[in-house]
């Protein structure tokens, strides 16, 4: 007889076999650290949270409340969606006052959102006339103008009033007065590329657009932008993945500090006898004495399939280089130079963490840090923890039961 449907716990209580650590004292030192930039040249300026995509990957209902806790005045997320489960997470915070946190929608309200936003207290971003339409509409059904973003492209040709929606804004800013603006904003192209000369041209648009329909608070700066100097700063910074640890200025040592360590655990350990190659297509070479560790993590996880045969995991502080192509739930590394007793089934393999940053592996897969961090997969437990811990799984083989970091 099967266990009733009721009965079936929620999920498997063992252990996961792959799981992000999120360090949320580093993304409170990161938040601090790009606060303390902008505040060096004006004390009234504040650091938002983007957390987009799932929080970048590590889950907005773990690093949306930490970045309320670190004091980020606002949030913005891309969807509806995300705006809801966030509201929900923020709700749950033990402390009211953050219970209302402002959360802003970026790709702003569509059509037949409205009762979500309302109920779930969302802010659209308000990209064209459009959604200024909508949001006024809305703000006359519940009495009065409704808070709100307002978003110019300076140069993006993304999202954003237009030139022409900007003019016609700008001939008539009377149809900003059924909304209540709190923060004027626009997006650059190129802040990763402090040479480009786009930075300056989409500065002076955004100073020239403000001076005429500017209400509220201005933000320009996502995570490179608050690196090309105090002009490009404003009032509020919208950083996203510097927050996470990537690199906001690429060619230049890394100002942040690392938020995000992934682990799996080694199925089998098997040593090579008569078999000459590894995984599909027999891409990786074996010799025969060799041994090959297999770990249960995969491209299905987001580890990138064009990685492979690239970098090293770390596994009880030793180093093992990846063999082979990626499979959709494993990855294979030689352990031939690894003490034997340290490597077994159960053992834990680091694969992003001091050794190789998410930088390092998105070079290696041919793609940017932001990719890799919104591709971690849905299978990971996602581990919120303080800065020098390591999680412990307990589990039923002989594994050490504190673990050292690799870090001196
Ligand atoms: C994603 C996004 C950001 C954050 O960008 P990062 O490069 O991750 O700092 C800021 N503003 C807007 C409009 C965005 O879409």
């Amino acid at each position: 007889m099967s266990t009733p449907l009721t009965a079936l716990p929620a999920a498997p209580a063992a252990p996961p076999p792959a799981w992000i650590e999120i360090d949320l004292d580093a993304l409170a030192e990161n938040h601090a650290r790009l606060t303390g930039l902008m505040r060096a040249h004006n004390p009234a300026a504040e650091v938002t949270g983007v957390i987009k995509a799932d929080g970048y990957g590590l889950g907005a209902d773990i690093v949306g409340p930490a970045l309320a806790r670190a004091g980020a005045p606002a949030l913005f997320v891309a969807h509806l969606s995300e705006g809801a489960a966030l509201r929900r997470a923020l709700r749950a915070d033990p402390d009211p006052a953050r219970h209302a946190l402002p959360v802003y929608i970026l790709n702003g309200m569509a059509e037949g959102e409205r009762a979500d936003f309302l109920a779930f207290d969302l802010r659209p971003v308000l990209n064209g006339p459009d959604d200024l339409d909508r949001w006024t509409r809305a703000g006359q059904a519940q009495g009065g103008p409704l808070p709100a973003a307002l978003h110019i492209d300076t140069g993006m040709s993304r999202l954003g009033f237009d030139e022409a929606g900007f003019k016609a804004l700008a001939a008539d800013p009377a149809r900003l007065g059924g909304v209540d603006i709190r923060i004027t904003m626009s997006h650059l192209a190129c802040a990763d590329d402090p040479a480009h000369p786009l930075n300056r041209r989409q500065l002076d648009r955004f100073r020239a657009v403000t001076a005429v329909v500017g209400r509220g608070r201005l933000s320009l700066a996502n995570s490179s932008g608050l690196f090309l100097g105090p002009d490009f700063h404003f009032d509020l910074g919208r950083p996203g993945v510097a927050l996470y640890g990537v690199n906001p200025v690429p060619g230049h040592p890394n100002p942040m500090v690392p938020v995000v360590r992934l682990k799996a655990r080694v199925l089998q350990v098997r040593t090579i006898d008569s078999f000459e190659s590894v995984g599909y297509g027999a891409a990786a070479r074996a010799r025969p004495g060799m041994r090959v560790a297999t770990l249960a993590i995969g491209y299905a996880d987001g580890w990138p399939w064009s990685a492979a045969g690239k970098g090293e995991v770390v596994i009880a502080g030793h180093r093992a280089p990846i063999l082979g192509r990626v499979s959709m739930d494993l990855v294979t590394v030689d352990v031939s130079t690894l003490p034997e007793p340290l490597i077994h089934g159960g053992a834990v393999a680091e694969l992003i963490g001091d050794h190789r940053d998410i930088d390092a592996l998105a070079k290696d897969a041919g793609t940017i840090g932001y990719e890799i961090l919104t591709r971690l997969g849905r299978r990971y437990a996602r581990q919120p923890m303080t800065s020098g811990q390591t999680q412990v799984y307990p589990i039923g083989v002989p594994t050490p039961q504190t673990e050292v970091d690799p870090a001196p």
